[in-house]
């Protein structure tokens, strides 16, 4: 018989040493109260089905993401009550190559706020706004020789959203000049170096000449 609640059962025996039941102040017979029992534990169970945890939420977005933790940590409040956001109540996503806006519903409030990945910065040869991951990418991509084909075949790899040929070039236009100064900057100070250098080493020769004519 399955477990019940002591007090709803009571078992004795007669003179004969047949059981007596009694179950909830009643008499009743011990298949009756199995029954019983058995079809509140159906009950229960179909209940548990039905009540959806934060654990089992529908989120209608999946994948890999780079996300800047503390970035998005600052921002995992709702704009109205500044109630704390999970990720369970992403409700959906713009994608602007590597980084990602989430729409947040607050479930306090049911207002949906705007939450960003990764810091945005004004992009200067666009003048709008750009999310750092999408510069670094560009940045990461020229340096190791890549372009926007085995870029994005290395994210998609990966399962990562891709970054668009479009975004790509424009961030590329970004760090591309960044890029021909800092080797420009480095290239004049290492001939810089060798001057000084070859200058000090002929006016070494200079005195060397001299002290050994004397
Ligand atoms: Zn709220």
């Amino acid at each position: 018989m399955p477990k019940i609640k002591q007090h709803n059962l009571q078992i004795t025996k007669n003179e004969k040493g047949t059981e007596i039941i009694r179950f909830k102040g009643k008499f009743t017979k011990q298949y009756k109260v199995e029954r019983y029992l058995r079809a509140k534990l159906r009950n229960q169970l179909q209940k548990g089905k039905n009540v959806s945890t934060s654990n089992d939420k529908d989120i209608p977005v999946d994948g890999e993401r780079v996300i800047d933790l503390k970035a998005m940590a600052k921002k995992m409040f709702c704009e109205k009550c500044e109630d704390k956001f999970s990720l369970c109540d992403i409700q959906g996503e713009t994608v602007q190559g590597l980084g990602s806006i989430f729409d947040v519903k607050c479930s306090k409030c049911n207002h949906v706020t705007k939450v960003h990945s990764s810091e945005k910065y004004i992009n200067p040869v666009t003048g709008k706004s750009s999310f750092a991951i999408n510069i670094k990418v560009a940045l990461g991509a020229l340096n190791s020789g890549l372009g926007p084909t085995k870029t994005n075949k290395f994210l998609k790899t990966v399962g990562l959203p891709g970054v668009n040929e479009k975004t790509f070039k424009v961030h590329e236009r970004l760090v591309g000049p960044i890029i021909e100064q800092i080797a420009r900057d480095s290239c004049i100070e290492a001939v810089t170096v060798e001057k000084e250098l070859t200058v000090q080493k002929v006016e070494k020769l200079k005195l060397c000449l001299v002290t050994s004519t004397i």
